[in-house]
């Protein structure tokens, strides 16, 4: 039975615990309970209750007058007195060299949840968590026939209370249960639990004796390094240890021979024990393993690329729109990079948005044009495929739109104009601009004929009294556009007491009653 405890002393830090702690063992001792401190050893914590099925007293009745039934394997260095400081011992050492070898972040385990861990791992023999020591072995009979998957169906059970736990992120439940399976998985590492009454191999001799022992060696071994960590599910893996156990394989000799060759001094024996151990902490780290590929995030990858990619032609732009990716992989955009192309094998990097915006205004085209288009999306995982592509053509250029914004200043009797270049140029660029005057659009006469970073123009030719209705226009390569916004003036017939230059422009009526008056109206055809 594995609770003997402390034999050599070998973890010094549990040694103040001896007193702690009771003794027994389902197999040869009379288990006896040490007195002081007896009740502190069945104080469970808070989280812990709910799998306390006897009291405190029930268990050391239990304990006193009928012993264990069935074994448990490898020592758990006792029944801990301190939850928070659980007791050390071969299932402990165990336990923590699967998690050494772990390539997972198991620092729940190993850190945040460490005693949580290492008190799972006694809770299958300690009847006040769960003391179900009959299910901690698996049998197999001759010719490699499994007989009886016990302490196999228990891992597996455990494992997935542990994996529910893991993914409700119930860190320390999960630390807990993980413990608990590591004891399920590791037990039919002890030859011990491969034979009993029921297999071939009949009654182990020496049980008890050998997890005591075992339970001296665990502060003086460690793991070797460079181990392979491998992925098995709970019951695979208990059942493989217990194969190799019960047939032995490489330095592990069958349950057998070890039974029937018990002796410490031989060399042959050693090994095989150390072996057994090594097997045991490889096992519970493949389902440790298992355990955190199964709940592990998938690792992010590149995003999707963005769908639904438009182009809309205005006013000689190309105006891009897009949606974001349905995936962006797990790592969140960061930038979206659009491309151009003037066929489907060209494709050059135009500009990189950030990724709260969704559209992009190419104004770099030519009219008489196609481009193709894609979008790519970034995360800091990588870069998306291309979307799907889209195509703009531009259509020919057009004379340009009428100027924007004429007004007009008068000073004393000279009309100064001013306008803005048109909203568009018709695809080609503006040459320059054209001013008429007259009584109406159809009556105008040109008056002048300007370069196009010309945006003023004064009149010097007017008379006192009389009304003057300008127009501008703009020109590009393939023509003169239509007229601008009506701008008429009236020129007063004395000179104004106001102090001059004055605005003259729709918003200027006011000044009418002063004898000036500017009129807009809706531009004419030219
Ligand atoms: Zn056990």
């Amino acid at each position: 039975m594995d609770h003997l405890l402390f034999l050599g002393g070998n973890v010094a830090r549990k040694e103040e615990h001896l007193q702690m702690h009771i003794m027994h063992s389902c197999c040869s001792s009379v288990p006896t309970v040490k007195k002081d401190n007896a009740m502190k050893s069945y104080m469970v914590p808070s989280t812990m209750m709910g799998k306390c099925q006897v009291s405190m007293f029930a268990a050391l009745l239990t304990f006193t007058l009928l012993g264990l039934p069935g074994a448990s394997a490898w020592s758990n260095g006792g029944y801990s007195a301190d939850p928070g400081n659980p007791d050390y011992g071969t299932h402990d050492w165990i336990a923590d060299g699967a998690l050494s070898i772990q390539t997972r972040d198991v620092t729940f385990l190993k850190v945040t949840y460490h005693s949580q861990f290492l008190l799972g791992t006694e809770a299958p023999d300690n009847p006040d968590y769960i003391g179900d020591t009959a299910n901690h072995h698996v049998y197999f009979k001759t010719g490699d026939l499994l007989q009886d998957d016990a302490s196999a169906v228990r891992a597996s059970e455990v494992y997935n209370l542990a994996k529910g736990y893991l993914q409700a992120k119930d860190y320390l439940s999960a630390a807990y249960d993980i413990g608990v399976m590591a004891h399920y998985i590791a037990d039919p590492g002890v030859f011990g639990h491969t034979m009993g009454s029921s297999t071939d191999w009949g009654t182990e001799v020496h049980h008890s004796d050998y997890e005591t022992y075992a339970n001296s060696l665990v502060g003086s071994i460690t793991l070797p390094s460079g181990l392979t960590l491998e992925d098995m599910s709970a019951y695979d893996a208990t059942l493989r240890l217990a194969e190799v156990v019960t047939f032995g394989e490489g330095s592990i000799q069958s349950n057998i021979w070890m039974d029937s060759n018990y002796d410490w001094s031989n060399s042959v024996f050693y090994s095989s024990a150390i072996a057994s151990l090594y097997e045991s902490a490889e096992m519970v780290a493949a389902v440790i393993n298992h355990l955190m590929i199964e709940v592990a995030p998938p690792p992010p990858t590149a995003p999707d690329p963005p769908t639904s990619l438009t182009a809309t032609v205005d006013n000689y732009d190309v105006q891009l729109t897009w949606n974001p990716p349905a995936d962006d992989g797990g790592a969140g955009l960061t930038w979206y990079k659009i491309y151009r192309g003037d066929s489907l094998t060209s494709q050059i990097l135009m500009k990189s948005v950030e990724s709260d915006k969704l559209f992009w205004t190419d104004t770099t085209v030519q009219v008489e044009k196609t481009y193709y288009y894609w979008v790519a999306a970034i995360s800091s995982v990588g870069t998306s495929d291309k979307s799907q592509h889209t195509t703009a053509t531009i259509p020919p250029a057009v004379a340009p739109h009428p100027p924007t914004q004429p007004a007009a200043v008068l000073s004393n009797t000279v009309v100064m104009l001013t306008w803005s270049a048109p909203d568009s140029d018709g695809g080609a660029n503006i040459t320059g601009y054209m001013i008429y005057r007259g009584s109406s659009p159809s009556s105008r006469i040109l008056m002048a004929n300007l370069e196009a970073n010309s945006l003023t123009w004064s009149d010097t030719s007017t008379e006192r009294g009389e009304t003057y209705h300008y127009w501008v226009t703009a020109v590009n390569s393939v023509g003169e556009g239509d007229l601008s916004l009506e701008v008429t003036v009236i020129i007063p017939a004395k000179k104004s007491s106001l102090v001059t230059p004055v605005l003259i422009s729709a918003i200027t009526l006011a000044l009418a009653s002063a004898g000036v008056l500017v009129l807009r109206r809706r531009r004419g055809k030219a």
